[in-house]
């Protein structure tokens, strides 16, 4: 793996070695059942305890507010049936581009009877707080706007939808999967009532998440039980992975201003090389407000999937960005919801840089982009 150069963040992160070492006592030292009243199950309830204050403080809430989950796609699927089955009101407002964890949830509800309305996005990938504000309802018992999006890295303006959803009497929850960990997020300064984010997306391990429900906030669980998490995540928590997040939440804090930083500069220079380099290429998502690790970026002529394979040859892993999973080879929605044409959506791809990534690295990114694209352009001569 020494040759590799890793540009697919957004999909997962290394685990910081830190952050390993501070599991590794969970798995076979400190093994007891948090929920159990000997001292083994203590030291695993104190460990859960303190991860739990380390989430709280990276986002702002109070440390009861949190429930451990089993990730961003748990997260997102307790926040929505949660709140439909425990609050009045059948209508639910959401965007085009939301992650699948929040669109699958949504189309389950309305077999239950649910309406839900999808909001549009702009040519940048940005809702419209005006569309939102028009889109409620006396039926309206949650809005659910992810705070940065997974393929195109636009940030949505979330205070202003938080503030909007406060003053209409409405719940507003957030997919912060990619933003948290990376930027900061505040749940009392923007008005949110539940958030979701995920721990392998910031070098925290795979399998754990939390959601962030703010105490009003009624909720009915999805999984039921032994009444773990407040009775509203039933289950034995995952201590090692819980341990884990948390430290991987104090790391975040104290390093996102100065990584931000770099992480931006060689973003921007990774898409004015590209832009400058290639003829035929643009750019995917909002040139400023836009995650500090995110480049998406389309080349006419060149299909999305079979460029990937191929810069994966030069031991470059970057990803179309464009399904949830490989396997999939569905219509590319965030793309063409920001407008564009389905060939140029078909021919585009994610790079999303993280911790390990290097000035070098850019350098010799943009160098295989180059050749790799040329050879392609004249293998099928469309371009
Ligand atoms: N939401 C967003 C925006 C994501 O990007 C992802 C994962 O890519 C998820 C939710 C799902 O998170 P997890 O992999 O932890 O289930």
């Amino acid at each position: 793996m020494e040759n590799i150069i890793y540009l697919d963040n957004a999909a997962s992160t290394p685990v910081d070695p830190r952050v390993v070492e501070a599991m590794l006592p969970y798995f076979s030292q400190y093994y007891g059942n948090p929920s159990a009243i000997h001292p083994m199950g203590r030291l695993a309830d104190e460990a859960l305890e303190t991860a739990r204050e380390q989430v709280a403080r990276l986002i702002n809430c109070q440390s009861e507010e949190i429930i451990f989950t089993s990730g961003g796609t748990e997260s997102d699927n307790l926040a929505i049936t949660g709140v439909a089955s425990a609050c009045r009101g059948n209508h639910i407002i959401t965007s085009e581009i939301e992650h699948h964890a929040v669109l699958e949830a949504c189309h389950a509800l309305v077999k239950k009877g649910f309406e839900i309305t999808y909001l549009p996005v702009d040519r940048s990938g940005q809702v419209s707080a005006q569309d939102l504000q028009a889109a409620i309802t006396p039926q309206t018992a949650l809005v659910s706007i992810m705070a940065a999006n997974n393929v195109i890295g636009t940030l949505q303006p979330i205070a202003e939808i938080g503030a909007i959803c406060r003053k209409r009497g409405v719940f507003f929850h957030t997919d912060a999967v990619q933003m948290a960990g990376h930027l900061s997020v505040d749940v009392k300064r923007d008005n949110i009532d539940l958030l979701s984010l995920s721990g392998h997306k910031f070098n925290g391990p795979k399998g754990v998440g939390i959601l962030f429900a703010r105490s009003e906030v009624p909720l009915s669980p999805l999984i039921l039980g032994g009444g773990q998490e407040a009775g509203l995540r039933s289950g034995t928590e995952n201590v090692p992975g819980i341990a884990g997040l948390g430290v991987a939440s104090e790391i975040a804090m104290a390093e996102m201003e100065s990584e931000a930083k770099r992480l931006c500069k060689l973003r921007d220079d990774l898409i004015n090389r590209i832009l400058a380099d290639i003829p035929g290429t643009c750019l995917n998502g909002h040139p400023g407000k836009r995650l500090p690790n995110n480049v998406n970026i389309s080349f006419e002529g060149i299909e999305g999937e079979y460029f990937t394979k191929e810069l994966s040859k030069q031991g470059i892993c970057v990803s179309t960005g464009s399904a949830c999973s490989s396997e999939s080879h569905e219509a590319p929605y965030v793309l063409l919801a920001i407008g564009r044409e389905r060939e140029l959506a078909n021919c585009s791809i994610r790079l999303s840089l993280g911790k390990m990534t290097t000035a070098e690295d850019v350098n010799k990114t943009v160098a295989a982009i180059c050749s790799v694209a040329a050879k392609i352009r004249k293998q099928t001569r469309v371009w």
